[in-house]
């Protein structure tokens, strides 16, 4: 029987894009006339621009409008018959310089054999492949902060990546390659400056995306209730109520990921009752479940596995203790967990930063701790959303799937 709620499901998934982005289209136009106006360069296309957001502030719309403008330029150089490809690349799960080309690589077509190449020979075959294709590709290096937080990279290697142009130049002089990094927070700055000086002073746009406001939540709602529920199922009343919910304006977090969830969760929650219309009490259901279960699976499929163990060391302090607890009680406990996985700790700076990086991701709410405690040490827990004993079960599962490939 055909759904009497949803026109169409699949507007509701993570991974849908609307066609026409109603918000966040000011950001993604200045963008897409930058790197157009690079095409037409003589030099060819050079540009580095940079997309970031703010501290624990996920679902803000960083890759959609990265998403965007590379869709965008795929679009306008097919109507003025320039070659172009739009390459996009979650540095989380590519930490190397090797990976990152290897992805390249794949989406490229190219046929060389990555393995038993040098990053330099791989990078080669790329820009001459661009070349003799005469092809523009835009890189997207999303979470490209994590990436500068990797050690499985040097500086050289960041530098051979985004300075292509220089290091390996086209045969006719012409560069190819551009790219769009996108970060969680302004920090990416300072790690730039720290590890790649010439390429920070060098970035085009830096654009910083603000957690959305409940009007513009309401905006993305009624874009998506229009693509993917049955007319007349919903109230603009109730976008309004889930849009004040997670409006940053309005005391919530911004993000446009959970507001989209809670409005599908809403109209499930009018399905299963067999209702024609979502109905307040299926919103506030659908508010407070969703406030009880927020679970980020993709995030934390995409941590490393000693992340994931620092994680679950402080679940199981949460769950034992609750609340708060110490970096020092912390490391204690993740060292513990290591040894018990079979994984030889990290040492301190690499666990600080991890520590760091989860932070950034928001799957931790870090804070100095208070006068009273010995030394600096800061405290940490889970952010009140995440519930312990939910994100305890999919850490395990995701080590255990892990270890099992390992093995
Ligand atoms: P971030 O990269 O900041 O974590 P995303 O770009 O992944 O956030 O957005 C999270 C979800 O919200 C995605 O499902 C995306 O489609 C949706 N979304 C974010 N911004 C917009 C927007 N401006 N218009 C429509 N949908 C959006």
């Amino acid at each position: 029987m055909p759904s009497r709620v949803f026109r169409d499901r699949i507007v509701f998934d993570e991974s849908y894009k609307p066609r026409k982005l109603l918000v966040r289209d000011m950001e993604a136009s200045l963008l897409i006339s930058r790197y157009k106006a690079r095409l037409e360069e003589i030099s060819g296309f050079t540009d580095v621009s940079l997309i970031y957001g703010s501290i624990g502030r996920v679902g803000i719309g960083k890759t959609t409008v990265a998403w965007y403008v590379g869709k965008n330029l795929e679009d306008i150089t097919r109507r003025i018959g320039v070659n172009f490809k739009s390459i996009y690349i979650n540095t989380f799960g590519a930490p190397t310089l090797h990976q990152i080309l290897s992805i390249i690589a794949d989406q490229l077509n190219l046929n060389i054999s990555v393995r038993g190449s040098s990053a330099i020979e791989v990078l080669k075959a790329i820009v001459d492949h661009l070349y003799i294709r005469d092809t523009f590709t835009l890189i997207t290096l999303d979470e490209f902060q994590s990436l500068l937080l990797s050690p499985k990279i040097s500086d050289d290697d960041l530098y051979t990546l985004l300075r292509v142009y220089e290091e390996i130049p086209s045969k006719d002089g012409i560069s190819r390659v551009s790219f769009l990094l996108v970060a969680s927070d302004h920090r990416v700055m300072s790690y730039m400056r720290e590890r790649i000086p010439q390429i920070e002073s060098q970035i085009g746009f830096r654009i910083h995306l603000k957690a959305y406001t409940s009007s513009e939540l309401k905006t993305i709602l009624l874009q998506r209730a229009e693509e993917g529920l049955e007319p007349g199922v919903w109230d603009d009343y109730y976008l309004d109520m889930i849009a004040d919910y997670f409006g940053e304006d309005k005391g919530g977090d911004g993000s446009a990921r959970k507001a989209i969830l809670a409005l599908r969760m809403a109209a499930e929650i009018a399905e299963a009752k067999g209702a024609m219309r979502i109905e307040e009490s299926h919103v506030r259901r659908a508010l407070s479940e969703y406030a009880l279960a927020y679970i980020p699976l993709d995030e934390l499929r995409s941590l490393s596995t000693h992340e994931i163990l620092i994680l679950l060391a402080l679940t199981n302090e949460i769950i034992e203790k609750g609340e708060w607890t110490t970096t020092g009680d912390l490391k204690i406990k993740y060292e513990e967990l290591s040894q018990h996985y079979g994984e030889a700790p990290r040492g301190h700076t690499q666990f600080h930063t991890y520590i760091k990086n989860l932070s950034t991701l928001g799957l931790i709410d870090l804070k100095p701790s208070s006068k009273g405690m010995r030394g600096r040490t800061s405290i940490i827990r889970l952010p009140p959303e995440m519930p312990a004993d939910r994100v305890k079960e999919v850490l395990e599962s995701i080590l255990l799937d892990r270890l099992k490939q390992r093995s």
